[in-house]
């Protein structure tokens, strides 16, 4: 019989909060507005490079 089993905490500190960042520009998603997600949308799938247009 094991009893020497430590107790283990589920310990899930995740970092990554629900922001996953954009694909085209160092910005999270939170950030952008209606204009820069359409704008980056449309960077992603034209697969332009041609910066972002939120801060
Ligand atoms: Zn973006
Ligand atoms: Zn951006």
């Amino acid at each position: 019989m094991n009893q020497g089993m430590p107790t283990i905490e589920p310990n899930v500190t995740t970092l990554e909060v629900e922001t996953p960042a954009c694909a085209v520009c160092p910005h999270p998603w939170a950030t952008h507005d209606r204009i820069a997600m359409r704008f980056c949308t449309a960077t992603t799938t034209e697969n332009h490079s041609r910066g972002c247009v939120c801060r």
